[in-house]
């Protein structure tokens, strides 16, 4: 590994590929040839609600302007829906629950859901550079995860819809009716196959609403939608702010709601709901806790803590946010963290080597570099690499706090930013105290060698998730979902399910 030194560094290059050798390659400071993905998003300047199975401006005649946060640049006028459109959703599909899909055999929906699978894998490349400039995540992450995880759900779940006697055996089961849903912007396309996918397995129509900051791909998936022949008014996107999310959660036609996104909104919902006889799923915050034993394999679990809390800008619900680290490999651990963040690519989120993206608005920027502040006026110390920023967009550099106590902020409350905050402990109990010692209960991770360490912990930490020697590693077929102030419900696996049906 060379050393950085006051001298523009030469920059050493891989004969075969005749490009700088990835592993060789300091951060920003080394000059870069770009490689930009160059699919055609094939955008439309303005994008519609989509309501009934067609493309209808709002009743307000209003929109507003999708940012693209990598530079800053409008991408599409996105229709802003209101009240007379979210009716209008919901009668839409109360005709298409009673009248076709509530009554369609299970065999016969399945075969919609396989077919917006393979659709969406036949556009998968225009799908990941949409994402990507809508969200500003690297476009290795949406080509790699996002968009074929997306695909996955759907085929995962079509495969369920003839299967309906073994979702829970010796019981019959029947649709919810229409199910409203709201989601967030960290994956916008994955939290609609999320939610669409389980909800119209099961025999149920949707009215959902995408991020107000990241409807794209939702418009986008409503032309597969379209193209996939699915009858109308089974899935109405409805897009637009806040207040839009709040109608789709009132409206009494609604028979569930299920919601992804912040526990301060999710509490909102839940006491606007109560006493309405509604099912609720609900999808909240997290600060994971991940914890390195001093026999884990040591290069391993830093390439674990850093796809744990540099994915996606560390804008993940689930992100190993905080790291609590064993005592004896603690120094270890950190100089190994500073030489990976050295050499992560920070930068445009179309180049195919960009390792961290852009945030996804300027509002979230500054949210985060108000817990950077905060971090370092509670006492922490804070590290980042040498990088240099593009002059224009939403970029935070990978962040390591040491000397972080419990108390503060940055170890307790959701940052949603590349952030990492490390604590060092001394035993297993010590360990388990302090991972739990937080109102959030969605995901923890494990590094050790040992089996029976893992078998304790996962007993012991109060969360929906518990990876052993990785992190962020996901599957349809397992459920997922929190504890506490993290919500309640799973998404994905049979448990997905029984949150989608009734028992008769
Ligand atoms: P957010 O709560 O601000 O917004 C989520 C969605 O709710 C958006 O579509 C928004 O427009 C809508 N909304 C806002 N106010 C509303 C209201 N009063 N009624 C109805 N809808 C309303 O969250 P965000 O900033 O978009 O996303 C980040 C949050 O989502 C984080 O807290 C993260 O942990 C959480 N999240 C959780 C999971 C999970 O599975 N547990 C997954 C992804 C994200």
């Amino acid at each position: 590994m060379p050393t950085l030194t006051d001298k523009k560094p030469v920059r050493p290059t891989n004969r075969a590929l005749g490009r700088p050798a990835p592993e060789l390659i300091f951060g920003d400071l080394w000059e870069y040839d770009p490689a930009p993905e160059t699919a055609d998003p094939k955008l439309k300047p303005r994008y519609e609600l989509f309501i009934g199975g067609k493309f209808v401006a709002p009743a307000s005649g209003k929109y507003f302007d999708s940012i693209n946060p990598a530079n800053e640049t409008k991408i599409a006028e996105m229709a802003l829906g209101s009240a007379p459109d979210v009716d209008a959703a919901y009668r839409a599909a109360q005709k298409a629950q009673e009248g076709v899909w509530g009554k369609m055999p299970g065999k016969e929906r399945a075969k919609y859901l396989y077919r917006i699978a393979r659709l969406l894998q036949d556009r998968a490349r225009e799908f990941a550079v949409a994402e990507t400039m809508d969200n500003g995540k690297p476009i290795k992450e949406t080509r790699d995860f996002d968009v074929p995880m997306a695909a996955a759900h759907f085929f995962y779940h079509a495969g369920w819809a003839d299967k309906l006697d073994y979702v829970a055996p010796g019981r019959r089961v029947a649709p919810l009716g229409i199910v409203g849903q709201v989601i967030p912007w960290n994956f916008p396309l994955l939290m609609m196959a999320w939610k669409l996918a389980p909800a119209l397995a099961m025999g149920n129509c949707a009215v959902i609403k995408p991020a107000t900051n990241t409807p794209l791909s939702a418009l986008k998936l409503a032309e597969i939608i379209q193209d996939a022949g699915l009858p109308p008014g089974v899935v109405n996107i409805l897009t637009g702010p806040g207040s839009t999310g709040g109608l789709i959660m009132a409206h009494p036609l609604a028979a569930k709601i299920a919601f992804t996104g912040s526990t301060e909104v999710g509490k909102v919902i839940m006491r606007s709901v109560a006493g309405t006889g509604k099912r609720m799923t609900m999808e909240l915050g997290g600060k994971a806790a991940n914890i390195v034993f001093d026999d884990a394999p040591l290069d391993q679990a830093v390439e674990g803590i850093v796809n744990g809390i540099f994915f996606n800008q560390g804008q993940v619900c689930c992100a190993g946010s905080r790291l609590l680290v064993h005592e004896p490999v603690a120094d270890a651990v950190v100089a190994k963290l500073r030489n990976r963040l050295r050499v992560l690519r920070v930068g445009d989120p179309l180049d195919k080597n960009t390792d961290v993206g852009a945030i996804v608005s300027r509002d979230q920027l500054e949210t985060v570099r108000g817990y950077l502040d905060a971090g370092v006026k509670e006492g922490a110390k804070m590290w980042q690499p040498p990088c240099r920023l593009p002059a224009k967009g939403f970029y935070m550099p990978p962040t390591l706090f040491t000397g972080v106590t419990q108390s503060h902020r940055i170890a307790r409350e959701e940052i949603f930013g590349p952030v990492l905050a490390i604590i060092t402990f001394r035993t297993v109990d010590e360990a388990i105290e302090k991972a739990n010692n937080t109102e959030y209960g969605l995901s923890a991770g494990v590094w050790t060698d040992k089996g029976s360490r893992i078998l304790k912990m996962s007993t012991e930490l109060k969360a929906g998730v518990v990876w052993a020697n990785t992190f962020n590693k996901f599957d349809p077929a397992s459920p997922f979902g929190g504890y506490k102030e993290s919500g309640f419900g799973r998404e994905g696996g049979r448990q997905g399910l029984l949150d989608y049906c009734k028992l008769v």
